[in-house]
């Protein structure tokens, strides 16, 4: 409790660039994986700009789409969900309504498309709808693994062990300070050991490196 109560008071980050428009801010999240946050922005600045609606996305088809997002990568896995995802709002509203429903409820229904998996739902729940929730990305899983804040290994348990351990009101500023803490400091090669503030009671430091 006390580790992330420091990382969230130290590592305070407000988060990449987002779209107003929670359709566009999907489309968003789903480049941003594997990628940085400046290509992904990018990205979903160019479709945000070139297009109005999720017609307009499937009209073009895939291909072009592809050639649009390049520079966010992946983009085979990342246009074939844009084009789901625009198919699911044009065919039955499933961001817009998803809106309007409880978190839980929006949650369960953006992982109805495919493509769409627990991490994108929940960052989008997390931006769009407030959700009091910790999205497991990447740097959190690590940061999590290395300070052993969870035993699990896999996507739900190390959200339910990390929501344990913070207030529901603090859990958006816990992910993002968490990302930033992984990026900055506990790096997935080469982390910053000697100037961590952890690294008395770090069991991976006391572990691997420093036995
Ligand atoms: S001591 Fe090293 S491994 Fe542990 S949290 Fe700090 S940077 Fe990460």
């Amino acid at each position: 409790m006390e580790i992330l109560e420091i990382i969230r008071r130290n590592y305070k980050w407000e988060g990449p660039p987002i779209s107003n428009d929670p359709f566009f801010g999907l489309l968003g999240i789903i480049l941003s994986q594997h990628t940085t946050d400046k290509n992904a922005w990018q990205a979903e600045k160019m479709l945000e700009d070139k297009f109005s609606t999720p017609e307009d996305l499937i009209l073009v088809g895939k291909n072009y789409i592809k050639n649009i997002i390049k520079t966010a990568g992946l983009q085979n896995e990342k246009s074939n969900t844009i084009i789901n995802v625009a198919r699911a709002e044009a065919e039955r509203h499933a961001v817009s309504r998803a809106l309007k429903m409880n978190w839980q409820d929006a949650r369960k229904s953006l992982t109805n498309i495919q493509g769409i998996g627990e991490k994108t739902a929940d960052v989008f729940c997390m931006l769009y709808l407030n959700a009091p929730i910790i999205p497991i990305d990447v740097h959190v899983k690590r940061v999590s693994y290395r300070l052993a804040l969870s035993k699990s290994n896999n996507y739900e348990g190390i959200q339910r062990d990390l929501h344990l351990l913070v207030k529901p009101e603090y859990r958006k500023e816990t992910h993002l300070a968490m990302i930033r803490f992984g990026r900055e400091v506990c790096k997935s090669k080469k982390p910053l050991c000697a100037s961590c503030p952890f690294n008395k009671v770090c069991p991976w430091y006391l572990s691997t490196i420093k036995a």
